[in-house]
């Protein structure tokens, strides 16, 4: 992994008008011309000591003033930004190289010209970066070598020494600022995206909460209770243990709308609704079955269990009027229980046979609770 493959190759807008320069480019840029300003005086300090000719000064002023511009102008409007850039850092590599043999090998500029293109490679690339910043380096002194000759004459004076100490140190400086600049934009970067993160899964929770909850009751919805239904049916019966549902339906609702209005109406549901969930275990599934029809799922719970507790349901139910404001709502319920296996050995099957007790007790009356029939 390095910089230049997660960075992406391409260029952003191929539009060669309005293309934006991908900002490893604009920073090797700026870097490049700032430091090659540096890495010009102290070649010049040394060229003015040894006494070059004007041709030797005019290579220098172009290859430390024009060239950065040139080759940010190449790689600017180049179809792979960053695949240029890299030969662009390759060749500054060459070109080091060949001053180095050109001016016989300073050890003092030799070291600054090798660090600083080594480190550059080893920011984008990593280790094979600085191995093939070597390469280049080594590629150019051998280039210059056969051009203007091997010799080598390490001396430098004490001007042309500090400012190679200088260059270097202050090309160290710069690389340490752009790594901080860098480790902050992704600090601030990776925030973001903790944010957006929390910020989905809180979506996904609303929206897992939405698909199994009635949003008027809180209580779980039809859907919720038939995967729960199974799964618990299917647990009872690896474990031999019984499972009770109650079918629970309010008796003559449609006269408590009639008579105090819809809200009224669902102000009873949720009197009811709170009933149950008080009341319920925490195995218990409790759920919203229809418009006024409550199901308790009732796992590991026999017959006589159930039984009793719809009693309780009923009498509590009947015992508590809704306050809606001034007046007093008198409200009953009815339910039919059924139990697992002997009533049903399936979920449809047992709700049938909860629905036809349920049935059974509006018809001899309401306010009741019956039983259901054993399963044929
Ligand atoms: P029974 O004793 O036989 O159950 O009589 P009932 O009047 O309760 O009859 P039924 O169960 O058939 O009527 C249910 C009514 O509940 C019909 C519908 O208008 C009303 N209803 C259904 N959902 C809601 C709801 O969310 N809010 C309100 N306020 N009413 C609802
Ligand atoms: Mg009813
Ligand atoms: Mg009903």
């Amino acid at each position: 992994m390095n910089i230049l493959s997660t960075a992406g190759s391409k260029a952003p807008v191929s539009d060669s008008m309005t293309r934006s320069v991908h900002w490893v480019v604009r920073m090797n840029h700026r870097n490049r011309t700032m430091s090659f300003v540096w890495v010009l005086l102290m070649l010049a300090s040394h060229m003015w000591e040894r006494g070059y000719g004007p041709v030797a000064w005019m290579l220098l002023c172009l290859q430390f003033l024009v060239y950065p511009h040139v080759v940010y102008f190449v790689a600017a409007r180049s179809k792979n930004q960053l695949r240029t850039e890299l030969g662009n850092m390759l060749l500054d590599g060459l070109m080091f190289g060949i001053w180095m043999a050109a001016l016989k090998f300073p050890l003092w500029i030799s070291f600054t010209l090798f660090i600083c293109a080594g480190i550059n490679m080893t920011v984008f690339r990593g280790a094979a970066g600085a191995l093939l910043a070597a390469a280049v380096i080594a590629c150019g002194t051998l280039v210059g070598a056969a051009v203007f000759g091997l010799h080598a004459e390490p001396a430098t004076g004490t001007l042309t020494t500090s400012l190679s100490i200088a260059t270097l140190s202050l090309y160290l400086l710069v690389v340490a600022k752009d790594a901080y600049a860098r480790s902050v934009m992704l600090f601030q970067t990776r925030q973001q995206l903790r944010a957006k993160m929390d910020e989905v899964m809180a979506l996904q929770q609303q929206l897992q909460e939405q698909s199994t909850q009635d949003p008027l009751t809180g209580l779980f919805n039809r859907r919720y209770l038939g995967d729960a239904m199974a799964r618990e049916l299917s647990r009872c019966a690896r474990s031999g243990l019984p499972l009770s549902i109650l079918l629970v339906d309010i008796d003559h609702f449609k006269r408590i709308n009639d008579a105090f209005g819809h809200q009224a109406g669902d102000a009873v549901i949720v009197h009811l609704a709170q009933l149950l969930r008080e009341h319920a275990r925490a195995a218990d599934v409790v759920c919203r079955y229809g418009g006024e029809e409550f199901l308790l799922l009732c796992p590991e719970m026999p017959l006589a269990a159930a039984l009793e507790r719809a009693q309780q349901y009923r009498t509590s139910f009947a015992a508590q009027p809704l306050q809606a404001g001034a007046v007093s709502i008198a409200v009953t319920l009815s339910a039919g229980v059924a139990t697992f296996p002997q009533q049903g050995e399936s979920a449809e099957a047992l709700i049938r046979s909860a629905d036809q007790a349920l049935y059974r007790a509006k018809a001899a009356g309401r306010n009741r609770i019956e039983v259901a029939s054993l399963a044929q």
